[in-house]
């Protein structure tokens, strides 16, 4: 299937360039190549640049108005290598992809322009846009070559659209588990002589802050508390002492 991002090239003068994005595109899941008066694109030196990408050169549609090769898009970025002024409603790479994976989502077709080697996009056609996608770069040399401008948005559309890694089931513990473990904590803590017994509570607030960043669940408890019972049962120091000292501290 036809993915529903279109790559819109204006009229590139370099046929190595059209040969690196379509690299680039597949390379990222991209297929929708669409030319508009570039500069011949099944040349040697572009098919040499797609290296192993050439179908989609072959696949390729030109154009010779801008406006023709997007005319089926419901939303139309345009990549500027420059800031613009207030004019165009401006996008990173990031919120550019979220964008544009919503719009996918919801079945529509987006086209992503990119303009030409020397001067980019006229201002007539960054008026077709809804928005301008920039990537960061060092102000003082902000253009990068034209594939790898490609590829970087690419990259960011396909992040944005990989299924997010589906966190593990895992069901945290009850806080009452929770605080059992922190009691038996600070009773082993005592029993190694692990503890400043007469200022225990900045190390003790560390540590409990430490698990509840691990969302520890009622397995991984027991398994603290197994720790816990087998370096007690080398250093059990005497449960007097230790009561009393509890009782004072906690
Ligand atoms: N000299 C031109 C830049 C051309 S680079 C200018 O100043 O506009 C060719 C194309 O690559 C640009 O039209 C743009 O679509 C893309 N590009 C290059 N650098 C980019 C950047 N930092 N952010 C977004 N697109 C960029």
């Amino acid at each position: 299937m036809q993915s529903r991002v279109r790559i819109v090239l204006v009229e590139t003068s370099h046929a190595g360039n059209i040969g690196a994005v379509a690299r680039a595109m597949k390379n990222m899941g991209l297929d929708d190549l669409a030319l508009v008066r570039c500069v011949p694109h099944l040349s040697g030196q572009a098919v040499a640049r797609a290296s192993g990408a050439d179908d989609l050169l072959h696949r390729a549609r030109l154009f010779d108005s801008l406006e023709e090769a997007v005319a089926d898009c419901q939303l139309v970025i345009g990549a500027s290598a420059r800031l613009r002024r207030v004019r165009w409603p401006q996008l990173d790479p990031r919120q550019c992809a979220r964008k544009v994976a919503a719009e996918e989502a919801a079945g529509r077709k987006v086209a992503l322009l990119f303009g030409r080697e020397r001067t980019g996009l006229s201002n007539a056609e960054l008026d077709l846009c809804h928005y301008l996608v920039h990537i960061p770069a060092n102000p003082e040399y902000s253009s990068l070559n034209l594939a790898m401008a490609v590829q970087v948005i690419a990259y960011e559309l396909r992040m944005a659209k990989s299924a997010p890694v589906p966190e593990e089931e895992r069901e945290p513990a009850p806080l009452a588990a929770f605080e059992g473990f922190m009691d038996h904590l600070v009773e082993a803590l005592y029993d190694i002589g692990y503890l400043d017994e007469r200022n225990p509570e900045k190390l003790l607030r560390r540590l409990r802050r430490l698990f509840h960043r691990a969302e520890l669940d009622a397995h991984e408890i027991n398994i603290l508390r197994g720790i816990l019972n087998a370096a007690q049962g080398k250093k059990r120091r005497s449960g007097e002492g230790r009561e009393q000292w509890m009782r004072k501290t906690i």
